[in-house]
């Protein structure tokens, strides 16, 4: 059995990134720059003003105040977008919005709120340094300069730098399409208002792989359910190689029982390369492939279909879809635990927990029954509580390392 650690490493280790596809600006959100994105000019492109005011020349209005204006006459406004007719000349400003370019000759700007109008004139009320509320030609972004790095992944701040740079369209990685497969002749599809049969239970795993899958930013090719039969399994495993799947998720039927046929429809298809790790829950884990495709067995309760996603398929999919190194696991805190957390040593155990920051520290405390088969502890945790393999349970006022997941 192999530890968290050297699964994920036997995991990360087999995950390619997919090729590079060019997308429309506003759909690379969400997805990896593929390529590092130089300015093709300055930012701002031309000096301009930071307020709406008047632009003047600092020499003129050294000695005004309140109680002692200086009186300017007054050239034709400037608006935003458009170019002054008129150089300020000594003697004369020019009424200017914010944006717009700083006319020839006006090397400063006065709030309006610090002028006042007199007919043809305008009353300066206060003096100025030169530069003062001018937005100078390249203070943000010189041209040739790398405003985007390779890896980078694009959140709105990045779509918004790469329209400043008249991106249209962005070189990004492929993220993962991806195959989902739920297992179990006890599973019946949801149906609205209807209860399931006796003995049967819903299919939520279907539902959860394929919303981890888009919260991981990548593409649900595919969900199918699988009854507990070995040929069903392996025409399902085909369906999914045709359907184009870079990557096959299932949940179920991977454990030791007599009806679990994920691993020998895998072997007949594919590899299995990895089977079991030592955490808790999600022990029976598989990973495979077959052909290029990865496979990810995961464990049928809810609990660890959910825990061993975040643990290793999250981070497969980060880096198929060009993530960081870096960036593919999720941050980890140390936190206080406040209430009692018991441990059997073993397998490393990861506790739905609600972890907050309270003066100064992150406090922890597990969200309740922590057996897998309970869902209703996924619910409102925001981390998993890490306990350590030789651990024999924590006490409150210990500290443990907490990953955060969301919130
Ligand atoms: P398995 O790993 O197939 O033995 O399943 C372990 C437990 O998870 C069983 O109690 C199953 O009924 C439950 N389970 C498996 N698949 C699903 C599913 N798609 N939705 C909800 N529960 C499931
Ligand atoms: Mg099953």
């Amino acid at each position: 059995m192999r530890t968290v650690e050297e699964a994920l490493e036997a995991i990360l280790g087999r995950v390619k990134r997919l090729p590079v596809a060019r997308v429309a600006l506003l759909d690379s959100l969400g997805r990896v720059l593929a390529e590092d994105v130089a300015a093709d000019i300055a930012v701002p492109p031309f000096d301009n003003s930071a307020v709406d005011g008047y632009a003047v020349r600092a020499a003129d209005i050294t000695g005004a105040r309140p109680e002692s204006p200086v009186r300017l006459r007054t050239l034709p406004e400037v608006p935003a977008g458009a170019l002054a007719t008129k150089p300020v000349l000594p003697g004369t400003a020019a009424r200017i919005m914010t944006g717009a370019p700083v006319p020839p000759g006006a090397d400063a700007i006065v709030m309006v709120e610090d002028t006042r109008s007199a007919g043809e004139s305008i009353e300066i009320l206060q003096a100025a340094q030169p530069g003062q509320h001018v937005r100078y030609a390249g203070e943000d972004v010189t041209p040739g300069s790398v405003v985007l790095r390779a890896g980078t992944l694009i959140h709105a701040a990045e779509i918004a730098m790469l329209a400043t740079m008249g991106r249209a369209t962005v070189p990004t990685f492929r993220p993962a399409r991806v195959a989902v497969l739920s297992t179990g002749d006890e599973v019946v599809d949801i149906e609205e208002g209807v209860a399931p049969p006796p003995g049967k239970i819903r299919n939520s795993n279907g539902y959860a792989l394929a919303a981890l899958v888009r919260e991981a930013g990548a593409e649900v090719r595919t969900r199918l359910h699988i009854s507990d039969d070995l040929d069903a399994t392996e025409a399902a495993l085909r369906q999914c190689v045709e359907a184009g799947a870079d990557a096959i998720v299932s949940a179920g039927g991977v454990s030791v029982g007599d009806r679990d046929f994920i691993k020998p429809a895998l072997e007949r298809l594919g590899r299995l390369e990895l089977w079991r790790v030592a955490m808790k829950p999600g022990k029976p884990l598989a990973f495979g492939s077959i052909g290029e495709i990865l496979f990810f067995g995961l464990p049928g309760n809810p609990v660890s279909a959910l825990v061993t996603f975040e643990l290793f398929v999250r981070p497969a999919l980060g880096k198929m879809a060009g993530r960081q190194e870096e960036d593919l696991k999720r941050p980890v805190v140390q936190a206080v635990v406040t209430e009692p957390v018991a441990h059997v040593p073993g397998r490393r155990e990861f506790v739905r927990a609600v972890t907050t920051a309270e003066g100064g520290r992150f406090l922890t405390r597990p969200t309740g029954a922590q057996v897998s088969g309970i869902l209703h502890s996924m619910l409102g945790a925001n981390s998993l509580l890490v306990i350590p393999e030789d651990s024999s349970g924590l006490t409150p006022g210990q500290t443990a390392a907490v990953l955060l997941l969301h919130g």
